[in-house]
């Protein structure tokens, strides 16, 4: 497990400065981070709950919606404030449900000026809204924690497997990826500037998760993210392992590919996520409006679809299947459809908010 930051037994935490905010042991509060002014002169800030233990442990920042329109982490994050779990932590959780508030309120992915946040990293305080964003993201809340972890879902009109991505060369955080028990684990590399690409860059590890669509919600994404973070907390030793069944094998994958549509037209998919997929398999066809001349997407290795568009009008060299390669694709897609069933019916580590 994770030596960096691991705390002695039973040390007593200190006080956590947030922001110019002093959180005690014990307590947890709602700090907000001035970021911007707005054109008519309203300051805006993003909003962060910090919980911090009694008992000293590693820094963790959970963080969704860098993507504005990327939802399920948002309600990922809701589900994880009112976990009991946190009732009796250690060490100190940073939850911030909404980093591009501008794009959550504008239901885009981008902030006003068409930047893309999670391209922006690690910006500058005299930089673009994205870089000013970016910037406080990275001096108030990645800096100051030992892991990270930034929840999305795929970008608009296609959708995601719940899957972790992460650099597993790290072995720190390879325990942590696969101590997250998301069905898929892609070993991926480091996008320059990304959330994870400047984080790593401060020596702060943090495991991207993927799952569902944008604009939507997907409980099955929603309840593997919630879960998986109070699974990463329990392996960071911020939280004590509850009894409940114990971790399934967690498929890692080396490398991925995404089949682009052949021709303009209509895609009429023959395949769903998590399903396996053979070498030259026919995953589906594009066609004209009509039906006519049928151009077909082909697999070209073995392996199972971990996302795929949901938008049947395509343009040629649209992204239409991501395949990744796994070991054995059979075993790999029956243990996807066991955590599928395993994570919906798994009984709720938090809060219902309708009944409480
Ligand atoms: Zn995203």
């Amino acid at each position: 497990m994770p030596s960096r930051a691991e705390p002695k037994p039973r040390e007593k935490a200190e006080p956590f400065v947030f922001a110019g905010e002093t959180v005690e042991p014990g307590q947890r509060r709602r700090v907000k981070i001035p970021i911007a002014q707005l054109s008519f002169g309203a300051p805006v800030s993003l909003e962060a709950e910090i919980v911090v233990g009694r008992q000293a442990g590693p820094k963790l920042f959970v963080c969704s919606a860098i993507h504005g329109d990327e939802l399920n982490g948002v309600e990922s994050i809701a589900r994880i404030a009112r976990s009991r779990v946190l009732d009796r932590m250690r060490g100190v959780l940073i939850l911030l449900p909404v980093v591009n508030l501008f794009g959550f309120i504008q239901q885009s992915r981008y902030l006003p000026d068409r930047r893309d946040l999670n391209r922006a990293f690690p910006g500058s305080p005299n930089g673009s809204l994205a870089g000013q964003i970016a910037h406080a993201m990275l001096t108030h809340v990645v800096k100051p924690c030992d892991f990270g972890i930034d929840l999305h879902t795929a970008a608009i009109h296609r959708s995601n497997l719940p899957q972790v991505r992460a650099r597993l060369e790290d072995e720190n955080l390879k325990q942590l990826a696969l101590a997250f028990g998301a069905p898929v684990v892609l070993d991926a590399g480091l996008m320059p500037g990304t959330l994870r690409a400047a984080a790593q860059e401060a020596n702060t590890p943090v495991l991207t998760f993927e799952g569902g669509e944008a604009l939507r919600f997907d409980e099955r994404s929603i309840r593997s993210a919630a879960l998986g973070v109070i699974r990463v907390m329990e392996a960071l030793g911020m939280a004590s392992r509850p009894h409940r069944p114990g971790r399934k094998r967690v498929i890692v994958a080396h490398a991925s590919k995404w089949l682009r549509a052949p021709a303009a037209g209509v895609l009429r998919s023959e395949i769903r996520l998590g399903e396996r997929v053979r070498e030259g398999q026919e995953l589906g066809y594009v066609a004209s409006p009509f039906g006519e001349g049928p151009q077909p997407v082909i697999a070209q290795h073995d392996g199972v679809v971990v996302g795929l568009a949901t938008m049947p009008v395509v343009n040629r060299g649209d992204a239409l299947f991501h395949v990744a390669e796994v070991g054995d694709a059979g075993a790999a897609a029956e243990r996807i459809d066991a955590y599928a069933e395993e994570v919906m019916q798994m009984p709720a580590l938090w809060e219902d908010p309708v009944r409480s």
